[in-house]
């Protein structure tokens, strides 16, 4: 018979996570088989890295190349799409493509072990041959490694699949690691067993236990005789029309309420919660209620509460209008980019769940991206309610493994609905259809490390490539995203009013600088605040107040010499904190003691200046001692759970006030807030950056959102310094097109974007020297360099002037034309790297979000 004509390349080009803007040449050993889009372990100064193969070839290179260790898939962990996108943003955001695949990838668990060994029926033969003949194989090799193999065919003949370890030591004959790697590529080239990538889910998850309801329940309470008597009522469950009703006693009914409750299904560590004792469960599990049945963990639902399924809404006009705008996207099945522009309370979240239930119902796959930790837990419970089994959500909760549970899940299908924070823009649907960018404009969606890419960005170019629908909504779209669509990029779908028309929130402005002229000294609370809140606590109303500013006092000041504690990182103050009794650096997290004396002078004259959230706490503490008041800010909210339970407890009327950062301004839809208050929200418009002030009215708009969600109307008390500042004006009078136009002359003035890409290139060092000189060789270059139609500017000491230990020059790159621009960021890396200026010690940060 002729061979077959397959001619496995000789050499492979890998995309390693190093940063580096190149791939690198392996030999392929004889018998293996990589793929494009695989990953690889090889060899790379004297360390071991898994790549992903970017193209398999036979043009030797001109340097002598290495081998390949290990082929670790059989199937690409990146399809042609996923690769492509990869290249794109390599491309784009000027990174390294290697670390661009590695962000792409949640795999990192399973770098270390991904393979095993699975005997196959010619194996079975062979070592039924062997058992019959007395010898595993006719062969000339010596006598041991042909009981080598034949253990390994026993062993395997038993079980499903075997790792290298297991195999070890499974054949008790003492062989060398690479004798017996050798031995298994050959038992693998004659085709008795073969290697297989073993998914994390069999591998690494932790597996919990969930209990699932197991007959349809009619959740109905019927009087019974029990209740007649005064005890509780039973639940009546109908399994089947065959079988009689049982009753159930208290915790059996309260069990399986809570079941139903949740779409049928809850961890069983949930319930332990529910304070009945493990034989309720037991008994119904015995009598077939409940079923108890393995998950993997990271499957744990969200403990918030399902909010009123918003499903039972009759959906307004037009929310009806964005569905069939949306669904009509989806179906032509050509690229179409949508921007959901619907203010705060006006039911966006109803539409993206109708949208992709639709989607789901045609087989085809969704992607849900919403900003870090605000709207995760809420929108986990809706989307479990509504899909069940169907969808995968990643968050940046999850362990390693669970990530890549989660990943393997979508890969094979098992989940076509997914959700998550940003790399979510990256999980493996097929038959992608649709993808939302929850509040587009969130900054949590730009990385603000290699790759410095922004998922919103992304989602759009990821939909271009699939030929799919993106939907970008937010109550407060970003200027770059409503230009577009006022260029007709994006179609506009507007949702114009508040569900059921509840009434937007009145905004009262109080000017602080009068505030303080007229009580004589510095307030935090102003009088009109502290009256509306004492309203609202009297009739029993809920009350929201935001102060965007974590810690006790941002600022030591010494009343002697005049000077701060600063970090010693970084060029900015530490913050005291109170309650834990430290001084913190939010920059880089560096923790000193408080001191009693000035590091400079050794004054004792120290004082803690300012206010932040954990001191607000305690002034409002103070000021209405019978209230319950709960604070949202990073030192409270250490994991989801904790921010869960906050929400949940002002959800169930078990705090009277929230305060906190910005957190408590995102997406949550608590219905009994009539009140916000803003404190000091305003801070960002005196910084030097040019989105100050739409970060600014974004932030005003979110928090005021929160105010009359329920039957009562809202109002929000707005203290600032800035009264006449645009952005506060347009905030306070809820005028978002007003804001935009405005915004829009002073980014067309200032060629800022959506008229100019902009980049920002950072030059950084712990030596003060090479940060210097570096820079000012680069400035040199810049200057002699032609660029038409790009400005440079720099360098200049980057506003946080010394970080994380690092001292930071910057450049600022404005071009009408992206092209253009990124072909001299390029260059300029060119340079860099002749200069020998290490590449990670520059940073280009294309489309940047911060420019501190
Ligand atoms: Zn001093
Ligand atoms: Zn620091």
């Amino acid at each position: 018979m002729p061979a077959l004509a397959f001619h496995m390349p000789t050499f492979c080009d890998v995309a390693l996570a190093v940063p580096l803007d190149m791939a690198f040449t392996y030999a392929i050993p004889p018998g293996m088989e990589p793929v494009v889009g695989g990953r690889v372990l090889v060899p790379f100064r004297q360390q071991r890295f898994s790549g992903i193969v970017v193209a398999l070839h036979d043009r030797p290179p001109r340097v002598k190349t290495k081998k390949v260790i290990e082929a670790l898939d059989l199937a690409p962990v990146l399809d042609e799409q996923l690769l492509k996108l990869g290249k794109w943003i390599a491309d784009y955001y000027l990174a390294p493509v290697g670390e661009v695949f590695r962000a792409m990838l949640p795999l990192a668990a399973e770098f270390k072990h991904a393979v095993a060994y699975r005997i196959t029926d010619a194996g079975r033969m062979a070592l039924h041959l062997a058992g019959t003949s007395g010898s595993p194989a006719r062969s000339k090799r010596a006598p041991e490694e042909q009981l080598v193999e034949f253990r390994v065919l026993d062993y395997l003949a038993e079980r499903e699949s075997a790792r290298e370890e297991s195999l070890r030591r499974a054949t008790h004959v003492p062989v060398s690691t690479s004798k017996l790697k050798a031995l298994l590529a050959g038992m693998v080239r004659k085709k008795w067993i073969v290697r297989e990538d073993v998914s994390a889910a069999r591998d690494a998850a932790r597996v919990v236990k969930v209990a699932v309801l197991h007959v349809p329940v009619e959740s109905r309470l019927a009087a019974s005789p029990a209740a007649e008597t005064g005890q509780a009522p039973s639940l009546h469950i109908s399994s089947s029309p065959a079988k009689p009703a049982k009753k159930l006693n208290e915790n059996q009914r309260t069990l399986i309420e809570t079941l139903a409750a949740s779409g049928g299904r809850l961890p069983v560590e949930a319930l332990r919660g529910l304070d009945v004792s493990r034989t309720t469960l037991a008994t119904l599990v015995r009598r077939g209620l409940i079923e108890l049945v393995d998950a993997p963990q990271d499957f744990a639902l969200s403990r918030l509460k399902p909010r009123q399924s918003p499903f039972e809404f009759e959906f307004s006009a037009a929310q009806k209008d964005a569905l069939a705008k949306i669904g009509e996207a989806v179906g032509a099945r050509k690229f179409g980019g949508l921007l959901l522009h619907g203010i705060t309370g006006s039911g966006k979240t109803a539409v993206y769940l109708a949208c992709m239930r639709e989607v789901l119902e045609q087989g085809r796959s969704s992607i849900l991206l919403v900003p870090e930790i605000g709207l995760t837990p809420a929108v986990a419970a809706d989307l479990h309610q509504v899909f069940g089994d169907e969808v995968a959500i990643l968050h940046s909760g999850l362990s390693d493994a669970e990530r890549a549970d989660q990943w393997h899940r979508i890969r094979r299908g098992e989940a076509r609905v997914v959700a998550g924070t940003r790399s979510a823009v990256f999980a493996p649907v097929g038959d992608l259809a649709l993808i939302i960018v929850d509040e587009e404009q969130d900054s949590s969606y730009k990385q603000e490390e290699t790759p410095r890419y922004n998922a919103r960005d992304v989602a759009v170019m990821r939909a271009k490539m699939a030929g799919a629908a993106v939907v970008l909504g937010s109550a407060t779209p970003s200027l770059e995203s409503y230009y577009n669509a006022k260029k007709s990029k994006y179609a506009l779908v507007e949702l114009p009013d508040r569900v059921e028309m509840r009434p937007l929130p009145e905004v009262e402005i109080v000017d602080m600088r009068q505030e303080f002229q007229e009580t004589g000294k510095e307030q935090v609370i102003s009088r009109k605040l502290a009256e509306e809140i004492r309203e609202r606590l009297e009739k029993k109303e809920q009350v929201m107040v935001l102060l965007n500013r974590r810690g006790y006092s941002p600022v030591v000041l010494c009343r002697a010499c005049g000077k701060t504690l600063q970090c010693k990182n970084c060029a900015v103050s530490m913050t005291h904190h109170k309650r834990e009794r430290k001084m913190e650096c939010h920059y880089c997290g560096h923790v000193a003691h408080i001191p009693d004396k000035c590091a400079h002078c050794g004054s004792e004259y120290v004082y803690f200046v300012g206010t932040g959230s954990e001191k607000l706490e305690e002034l409002l503490h103070g000021m209405f001692p019978q209230a319950r008041i709960g604070r949202l800010d990073r030192d409270t909210v250490r994991g989801r759970e904790d921010f869960e339970q906050a929400l949940n407890a002002l959800n169930e009327g078990a705090l009277d006030m929230l305060v906190g950062t910005q957190m408590i301004a995102k997406g949550h839809d608590i219905h009994g807030v009539t009140l916000v208050g803003v404190v000091g929200a305003d801070m960002a418009l005196g910084l030097p950056d040019f989105r100050a002030a739409e970060r600014t009215f974004q932030l005003l708009t979110q928090v005021a959102g929160r105010a009359g969600r329920g039957q009562s109307p809202g109002k929000v008390v707005l203290q600032t310094y800035f009264q006449d500042h645009y952005a506060v004006q347009f905030a306070a009078r809820h005028d978002f097109a007003g804001f935009y136009e405005k915004e829009l002359q002073f980014r067309a003035w200032m060629h800022y974007p959506p008229y100019s890409a902009i980049a920002n290139v950072l030059i950084r060092s712990e030596k003060l020297d090479d940060a210097l000189t570096w820079s000012g060789a680069l400035g040199h270059w810049f200057e002699k360099t032609r660029h038409e139609g790009i400005r440079v500017l720099g360098p200049a000491a980057a506003p946080i002037t010394r970080l994380k230990r690092d001292y930071r020059y910057h450049f600022i790159l404005k071009s009408p034309s992206r092209e253009k621009m990124n072909a001299l960021l390029r260059a300029m890396l060119a340079e860099a790297a002749a200069r020998k200026i290490p590449r990670t010690q520059v940073i280009v940060d294309v489309d940047a979000v911060w420019l501190m």
